[in-house]
């Protein structure tokens, strides 16, 4: 892993503490960038339930040295694994590997892909995470 934190200079502001947001904060912060998230959310709210981390994200965030975190919260998907119905009849077969053949594919909670992101950002990074709603707008928001 790359663990370059050397300030460029450079700042960015990402609206939105997603796993989106927090990703790019994560990748930003990793190349020297200082950045600032603004989420409008106080605490993590309801998140949806599972989330597939497929073969070319998975390669990405092991880059950004998330592979232990990952492997911890995460189940293999491996080959030969499928969609079902809620009745139990197979929808299809899951694609598990990238084009390269690689099979590097996980489900887990989407919270526990959220905290893993946010978790680095603040202890390893020391990045800026602040309840704010951004908006055309100058002023804050207050709710
Ligand atoms: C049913 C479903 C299943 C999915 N399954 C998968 C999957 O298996 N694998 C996969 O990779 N992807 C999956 N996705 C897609 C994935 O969930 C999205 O791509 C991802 O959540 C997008 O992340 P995000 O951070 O960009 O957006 P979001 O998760 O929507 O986060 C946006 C954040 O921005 C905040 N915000 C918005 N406006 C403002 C503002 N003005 N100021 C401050 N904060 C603001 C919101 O409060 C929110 O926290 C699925 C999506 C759905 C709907």
């Amino acid at each position: 892993m790359n663990t370059t934190n050397r300030s460029t200079g450079l700042r960015a502001a990402i609206v939105g503490g997603g796993i989106g947001g927090l990703a790019t904060a994560n990748a930003l912060r990793q190349r020297g960038v200082d950045v600032t998230v603004y989420e409008q959310a106080k605490a993590l709210g309801e998140v949806g339930a599972g989330v597939f981390i497929y073969p070319n994200s998975l390669r990405q965030l092991e880059r950004m040295g998330f592979g232990a975190a990952l492997a911890a919260v995460g189940a293999k998907v491996g080959p030969g694994s499928q969609y079902y119905r809620m009745d139990g009849t197979v929808v299809g077969p899951i694609l598990t590997t990238d084009s390269s053949g690689w099979n590097g594919m996980y489900g887990m909670h989407r919270a526990d892909l959220w905290r893993c992101l946010r978790g680095r950002c603040r202890q390893v990074w020391c990045a800026s995470i602040i309840a704010a709603q951004a908006s055309n707008r100058p002023t804050p928001w207050r709710g």
